[in-house]
């Protein structure tokens, strides 16, 4: 093609291309109108149901341009008053969280400025303030300045990379894979399962260590069968502690499994995606062991009040991390060797990603770390005041809770599981507050937890008012 030509279609490009360069004016325009969005949202975020509509709109991309406040008024009617609204204090079923506003203005920053995020040498910066938020993490999970580790979009891929260096480790594959073995207890995450399927170790044998009635690791279990099947031939690898279960907030005894996997040679993976930042609370004693884990989870986007989106993994054997995610090509012969373990791409499934580290980087700058102490603690205290409201009004309530997770049920006496569903369906419909549900114990219950910054005294006063408002709509039906 001719420079002329070239020229001449350029030109014709040019303006409709430029539209992605929005001017100063508009640049304002934009802002303002978002922020006052948000602002209007926080502002009235108490007033607002925990639980909305249970389906959306079509939000059809057609040829025709909207304008910015228009598709916030979408926004806020298809999004945001649909489901679960998971900013709110509102939320306790499943695992809340908030997200703080101050990660809303780094996400804000990071996206326009856009650094290169997982590579040290294109970006030293950007990838040096993650690494300083992993070693933030270490010093607070108390983890040697040698292992390393990486920010994440959350649990489940922390889970993928982690679990990804014990089998590297331990070379499990091919005929190996149906001989390894791996123990956890049945109130392990669905993550962790889902993980191993998608590792190709589907076939591994996995045994799921029974509990006592705090739904803890029985470890003398574990000690016998991982004996037994060593006995057998059989090659165990890896065992899951969590700290801080989803369904009932349990910490497993870390400290009796990290004895039993040094004695067995075992990678000791601990979950602590929920329950991990509660280490830094009165509750840390039991969390006693965590800290040698060879591999370790937490998600800041949970216990940290973070938006969606953050998760870290820890891992004390770099070589073992390495082993599956370095990667050379020739297209990246620039980087520096010394660099491997500085750059998250040598440690992750991802390459180009968003600097999702800013947002934690700049919140512990700004409000240090004790307001997400002091967060923590009350929610400890808010659980057991819920779970004193519920038992006043007859309920039942599942074993003293190590953290802020906690269930009820209430003694219908017959038909019991299905007139607790049925009390379910009613919060549900009332949605003044979100709760979730469970099958513990083989027995139908109600969930809370208690995790979302935003969730105060005066929240659970209206939960334990709209529990007490369906149950009286239950009985009456009787
Ligand atoms: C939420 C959770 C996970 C999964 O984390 P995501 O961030 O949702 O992917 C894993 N383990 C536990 C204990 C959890 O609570």
């Amino acid at each position: 093609m001719e420079n002329t030509e070239i020229f001449e279609k350029l030109q014709h490009y040019y303006k409709e291309a430029r539209a992605l360069e929005i001017p100063e004016t508009k640049r304002q325009e934009l802002i303002y109108h978002a922020f006052r969005y948000v602002d209007q949202f926080i502002d009235g975020i108490d007033g607002v149901k925990g639980f909305g509509k249970q389906k959306a709109r079509f939000l059809e991309i057609g040829d025709k341009k909207k304008s910015i406040t228009e598709l916030i008024d979408l926004y806020q009617s298809e999004v945001i008053e649909t489901g679960i609204n998971a900013a709110s204090g509102k939320h306790i079923g499943y695992i809340p969280g908030g997200g703080i506003f101050i990660a809303s203005i780094a996400d804000f920053i990071a996206a326009a400025t856009n650094p290169y995020a997982s590579v040290y040498y294109a970006n030293p910066g950007a990838q040096t303030v993650e690494n300083e938020v992993v070693a933030w993490m270490k010093k607070v999970f108390d983890f040697p300045d040698s292992s390393v580790g990486a920010l994440t979009t959350g649990g489940s891929t922390s889970m993928l990379i982690a679990f990804t260096a014990a089998r590297d480790k331990f070379g499990v594959k091919n005929e190996k894979v149906t001989k390894s073995v791996v123990y956890m207890t049945e109130q392990v995450h669905h993550s962790a399962q889902k993980a191993l399927r998608i590792l190709g170790l589907e076939d591994v044998i996995v045994r799921l260590i029974p509990v006592d009635e705090h739904f803890r690791m029985k470890t003398d279990e574990l000690d016998a069968l991982i004996a037994k099947d060593k006995a057998e031939n059989l090659l165990p690898f890896l065992v899951v502690g969590t700290a801080g279960t989803t369904d009932t907030g349990t910490v497993d005894p870390l400290d009796k499994i990290a004895d039993i996997a040094e004695k067995y040679q075992l990678w000791f993976h601990v979950d602590g995606a929920y329950g991990g930042f509660f280490y830094m609370t009165s509750k840390k004693s039991l969390f006693k062991g965590l800290e040698r884990a060879d591999s370790l989870i937490v998600d800041p986007h949970k216990s940290l009040f973070l938006p969606y989106g953050l998760g870290a993994v820890l891992i004390k054997d770099a070589k073992a991390a390495l082993h599956s995610h370095y990667y050379t090509a020739n297209y990246m012969q620039d980087t520096n060797h010394d660099e491997l373990v500085q750059s998250s791409a040598n440690l992750t499934p991802e390459l180009s990603r968003n600097f999702r580290g800013l947002r934690l980087w700049l919140a512990l700058q700004i409000h240090g770390i004790q307001p997400f102490i002091a967060c923590l603690e009350e929610k400890i205290l808010l659980t057991h005041y819920f779970r004193n409201q519920l038992m006043a009004l007859g309920f039942n309530v599942g074993p003293e809770p190590d953290l802020s997770v906690s269930y009820f049920w209430y003694p219908f006496g017959e038909m019991e599981d299905q007139k607790n569903e049925e009390l379910m369906n009613k919060i549900h419909e009332d949605g003044q507050v979100f709760l979730s549900s469970s099958i513990i114990d083989h027995r139908y219950v109600i969930r809370m937890a208690v995790l979302s910054f935003r969730t105060k005294k005066e929240t659970i006063d209206e939960a334990v008012a709209m529990v007490k408002r369906c149950l009286e709509e239950v009985k009456n039906r009787e």
